[in-house]
């Protein structure tokens, strides 16, 4: 990752799904009748922030369910960003599509509106889990959206894909998940994005859980899993460069979200989204609702904001920093007391390494990457 200072990120959330996935504690809703008023809503809100944030060279449209934005609304919200934000040339323009949404004629649409990576939701390559996981997509038309983006003249392709999970017993979804990978990675993408399921929220995964009628991998057989992922990709000659995910390049890093672990600024647009600049945080109320009812009486739909502390700040960049390759520096650390003692044991214990004044998790290191902070 570069030292370079960037340019901020620009975030739009889009709140809507067609469907609710049973696994997904994301901030969406099936309520599209809200849809016109939410659309509105963010044209105001751009023309309430515009301006005030400088220049950007990455947006992202996330959710949610961008692409379930028809032709005319996904052009009024891109002219209404372009209208109030400088968007630098080259920047790093991305759209999450679900392979659903996905039709050479829509590919075109992205490319015509200026995006220049997308980034595919497609979980898993096995129908049965496909089944599992609630999705609308199956393993045919996944292939089939796969085969269109990489034909749709798109260089920067992400797949999102879902391990850890038991739709059967661990040895099958440990060679389905192997299946999957060898299978996306015959697309050729640049870039992955593989998380480890977690149950939480209030979902009707971890209602079933509680009922005694899911049950979740144990603590080992999900180590197994992430060690695995990341030896096969990185034997496929892919940088595991933040817990879950991988790029091709340094070149393929994804811009956008790596601006969350260094703390470069970024504004988010959209009902829950959150905003940083200079220690100070804010974030936009969760209602799709009350988001729209501020907007509409031109009111920023702000819900909450906070000026981080040093100490604070210290403290994110050490959780933040510590999810990555790039890792933290190590006088941030060792400023701490004790901090020296607790670090050569992490280093005896390979969970950690100094390079060039800073300490790196190693792959073991990212496993426990959550709680090593939590050391110092
Ligand atoms: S499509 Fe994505 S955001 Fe929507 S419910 Fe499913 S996992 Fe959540």
């Amino acid at each position: 990752m570069s030292e370079v200072p960037s340019l901020a990120g620009l975030y739009v959330h889009v709140p809507f799904c067609l469907s609710k996935c049973p696994y997904c504690d994301f901030d969406s809703t099936t309520a599209l009748d809200l849809l016109p008023a939410w659309l509105q809503a963010l044209e105001e809100e751009c023309r309430l922030r515009g301006d005030s944030f400088g220049r950007f060279d990455s947006l992202y449209l996330g959710g949610g369910t961008p692409s379930i934005l028809d032709d005319r609304q996904l052009d009024r919200l891109v002219t209404a960003l372009s209208r109030s934000f400088d968007i630098v040339e080259g920047a790093e323009i991305t759209i999450e599509v679900n392979p659903d949404d996905v039709s050479p004629h829509r590919l075109a649409l992205y490319r015509a509106l200026g995006f220049n990576r997308i980034s595919l939701g497609v979980q898993s390559l096995q129908e049965a889990e496909l089944r599992f996981l609630g999705r609308r997509h199956g393993e045919k038309q996944t292939l089939r959206a796969l085969e269109w983006v990489r034909s749709g003249g798109f260089d920067r392709v992400s797949f999102d894909l879902i391990h850890g999970f038991r739709a059967d017993d661990h040895s099958t979804h440990r060679a389905l998940w192997e299946r999957t990978l060898r299978k996306a990675l015959s697309f050729d993408p640049d870039h992955l994005s593989c998380y480890m399921m977690t149950i939480e929220g209030d979902t009707p995964f971890r209602r079933l859980l509680a009922e005694g009628r899911l049950t979740v991998p144990s603590e080992g057989e999900l180590e197994e899993l992430f060690l695995f992922t990341s030896e096969f990709l990185e034997s496929e000659g892919f940088i595991h460069y933040e817990i879950s995910n991988f790029a091709r390049s340094e070149q393929s890093l994804c811009r956008h979200n790596v601006k969350y672990w260094d703390h470069s600024p970024y504004l988010g647009l959209g009902p829950s989204a959150h905003s940083y600049r200079d220690g100070m945080r804010c974030w936009n109320v969760r209602s799709v609702q009350r988001y729209c009812e501020a907007l509409k009486k031109g009111e920023p739909p702000r819900e909450g904001s906070e000026l981080l502390s040093e100490a604070q700040l210290d403290l994110e960049k050490l959780f933040l920093g510590l999810r990555t390759r790039r890792g933290v520096e190590a006088s941030l650390l060792l400023k701490r007391p004790g901090a020296r003692h607790i670090l050569d044991q992490l280093a005896a214990s390979r969970l950690v390494e100094m390079r060039q004044g800073r300490i790196l998790p190693t792959r073991r290191g990212f496993l426990l990457a959550d709680g090593l902070p939590l050391l110092f």
